[in-house]
């Protein structure tokens, strides 16, 4: 291949693919391709999965079995796939889709400089070995895209923690911290950018330093990282709720720079689907935890994960979910049926809700939330709220930003404010997002 090369990424899933999505961009510029948003012009089109629930690998390979097509014999274009079902299936992925050229697994992205190179030359290759925790460390994905004023940040990766029913322990391997001087170094760094609100991303980032002798725990991190001159806002995600400790309660009433947002999944509020889960606490340890939240920061936002139709779930499980949602008073939630997962424990329990009671279940669970959201969106109205101006909204002609509990607020002002801390007075709440003016423009 000669000339300018075009790379596509198209980014199934979480947060942590869309940080990888950037991490392989940046990693492919250095063997000349140049990211497109134009799938049919690329060279070179990476799908960056996610296994983490069935529907979203059935679409990794109905988007395959489209992008077949794209392969003609006039046009040569170069198909990758990486992430949580590159890891799951390695080789297997590579017999199954025969116009696939090269396979990526989740520890493997500093190698896809030469797997892209080998693919150029017709080598078709998979790699999915887990590499070792030294190795790991030196390789943490860096984030030093510019331009932006909001940024993640990754402080681990992996999972220890074995829900039954996740398959993350066994596609992103086990959990690893981040050195803290690297993590200070990189802020430090993006707020000489212009980075104004950094967000520490990881599968269980409150869990942070626990498992690394030696290391300062997530509650100092957050400390250290507030202390950082120029920086206005941290945020973090996600969080399991055993990890959430006192020291990381009081961190939101000490810190004003950490944002009163907390995203913390319970999953359900039967303790007997609970135990079956494998999450490592009551439903009452639970609404202790988010009590005591709400204590150090009065007006925090939670917002939760909730798994619907887990094998076993009664209706009266089920109502105990719902019970849960309306104490916490959640300000959004994602929320999903289980599929079992390849590998997990769960997927070895008899599933006996059928699937048309889960989708019912579902369909009760997020028709209670809409009304939730909407009603709690619309107690922002007649407030006044501090907004990062974060950039020009999707329509074009408004700008938007996010309030301190995340979120998002569209509002009329001149483009030259983007980065800019702005007063915001709330006129209108909708089911996602606000409305507001702004104060003294
Ligand atoms: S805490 Fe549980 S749900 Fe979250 S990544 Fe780990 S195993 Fe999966």
């Amino acid at each position: 291949m000669t000339g300018e090369k075009l790379l596509y990424i198209e980014t199934f899933g979480c947060q942590m693919n869309a940080s990888d999505s950037d991490k392989i961009a940046s990693l492919l510029k250095g063997v000349g391709y140049k990211p497109t948003t134009d799938s049919a012009r690329a060279d070179l089109i990476i799908l960056n999965t996610c296994s983490v629930r069935e529907k979203a690998e059935h679409k990794v390979y109905s988007q395959l079995g489209r992008l077949r097509e794209l392969k003609t014999e006039t046009r040569r274009l170069l198909l990758g796939v990486g992430g949580c079902v590159a890891q799951q299936e390695g080789e297997r992925l590579l017999k199954r889709v025969p116009w696939v050229d090269l396979v990526f697994g989740t520890h493997n992205l500093h190698q896809l400089p030469d797997m892209v190179r080998a693919a150029e030359r017709g080598e078709r290759r998979a790699e999915v070995q887990f590499i070792d925790a030294e190795t790991r460390l030196d390789l943490f994905p860096r984030d030093d895209a510019s331009g932006s004023v909001t940024r993640f940040v990754t402080v681990m990766q992996g999972c220890d923690n074995f829900c039954s029913y996740c398959i993350v322990p066994y596609v992103r391997g086990r959990e690893i911290s981040r050195r803290s001087a690297e993590i200070l170094d990189e802020i430090q760094n993006a707020v000489s950018d212009g980075v104004k609100e950094v967000t520490l991303l990881g599968q269980n980032v409150n869990s942070y330093g626990l498992a690394t002798p030696g290391e300062i725990s997530f509650a100092e991190l957050l400390r250290k990282i507030a202390a950082i001159d120029g920086l206005e806002r941290v945020r973090f995600t996600t969080s399991h709720p055993k990890d959430i400790s006192a020291d990381l309660i009081a961190c939101f009433s000490e810190l004003p720079k950490l944002c009163g947002h907390v995203h913390l999944p319970a999953q359900s509020g039967s303790d007997a689907v609970l135990t079956w889960m494998n999450r490592g606490y009551t439903r009452r340890e639970y609404l202790e935890k988010i009590a005591a939240l709400k204590a150090a920061r009065p007006g925090i936002q939670v917002t939760g994960d909730f798994i619907v139709g887990f094998p076993g779930e009664t209706e009266e499980d089920f109502l105990q979910t719902l019970s849960l949602m309306e104490e916490v008073c959640y300000a959004d939630l994602f929320s999903f049926v289980y599929s079992p997962r390849p590998e997990t424990k769960a997927a070895g329990f008899a599933d006996k809700v059928s699937r048309k009671e889960k989708q019912a279940r579902l369909e009760r669970l997020q028709a209670l939330q809409l009304e939730m959201t909407l009603e709690r969106n619309r107690t922002f109205e007649g407030t006044r709220q501090r907004i990062l101006v974060e950039g020009v909204s999707k329509r074009g002609d408004q700008l938007f930003g996010r309030t301190d509990g995340n979120r998002i607020v569209n509002f009329t002002a001149d483009p030259s404010l983007v980065g800019a801390m702005v007063e915001v007075d709330i006129t209108r709440g909708y089911p996602n997002s606000l409305l507001g003016e702004i104060v003294n423009p």
